[in-house]
């Protein structure tokens, strides 16, 4: 394991549940990160928060942050649902969005003035969210306008998920597989947008807008599937947080490339100790 200081590191960026807060529903700020947050801040160094939440809203997200004195400004705030409206809007200045998800995303596409939600034809983009009553009609219509040509994008790169819906409870199938359908019957297997950790798309948008380099940034996370493999992909500083008392995250087995952090912490008070 490679110790180095983080002196000359940039911009650090946390995953946000599991690191930070047990969740986004259960936003109680574990010990010591915000003493972190404020001491690295300190230092002079950038912050950022990144998740692949898209089932809430990215403003209510973002809001939570700066409610918790996490985030000093809501655009230090990425997620998932937040990253594929910004990649819509490079994309296309007026596009016409057709969004198969629950609340959350729904609400990310509908606040941006430029782009129309719509489940009429013409369509420049279908989106895929977590939707737990998805149904034919909507996926057929996805399907038609990826035939006409609109681009297909995956939200959140969830292969399935464990919750609970009109109750019941169980598993139920996530962006990955709905968007792996469309592109094989649409005749283009895997060409589909994926936004969402360990895919590179999210993490390029944050140093983009940071203006960092991926050897300026250091990334602190509790999954190694998504947060450490997407980061040591591009080459930006790993940090896994392991610790007994986080919540253990349901990770669905699409992630099978498991890559090593640079560093394993216990705590992430530790970080504070790789600045000599
Ligand atoms: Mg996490």
């Amino acid at each position: 394991m490679n110790q180095k200081s983080l002196k000359d590191k940039k911009l650090f960026i946390f995953d946000i549940e599991g690191v930070l807060i047990p969740s986004i529903e259960n936003p109680k700020v574990y010990q010591s990160a915000n003493d972190v947050i404020k001491e690295l801040r300190e230092k002079g160094k950038k912050i950022a928060f990144l998740s692949n939440i898209s089932r809430t809203p990215w403003n209510k997200v973002a809001d939570t942050l700066v409610e918790l004195g996490l985030a000093s400004d809501r655009d230090e705030v990425f997620t998932a649902g937040k990253v594929a409206v910004e990649y819509v809007k490079r994309k296309r200045k007026e596009a016409r969005v057709f969004v198969i998800s629950e609340y959350g995303l729904l609400a990310d596409f509908s606040q941006e003035k430029n782009i129309t939600l719509t489940s009429q034809k013409p369509v420049d983009f279908v989106v895929i969210g977590l939707k737990r009553n998805i149904n034919f009609t909507e996926i057929n219509f996805a399907l038609e306008c990826v035939l006409e040509g609109a681009e297909l994008i995956s939200c959140g790169y969830t292969n399935y998920y464990i919750g609970e819906y009109m109750g019941r409870k169980g598993v139920f199938i996530g962006d990955i597989p709905i968007c792996e359908m469309i592109s094989f019957t649409a005749g283009k297997k895997g060409e589909y947008i994926k936004i969402g950790k360990p895919s590179p798309i999210i993490f390029q948008y944050l140093l983009s807008k940071y203006q960092v380099e991926p050897s300026e940034a250091v990334m602190i996370g509790d999954k190694i599937e998504t947060d450490i493999a997407g980061a040591v992909a591009l080459g930006i500083y790993s940090i896994f947080l392991e610790s007994e008392e986080r919540k253990s995250h349901f990770t669905p087995p699409i992630y099978n490339e498991k890559k090593e952090p640079n560093l394993k912490v216990k705590n992430i008070s530790e970080i504070l100790n790789l600045f000599q």
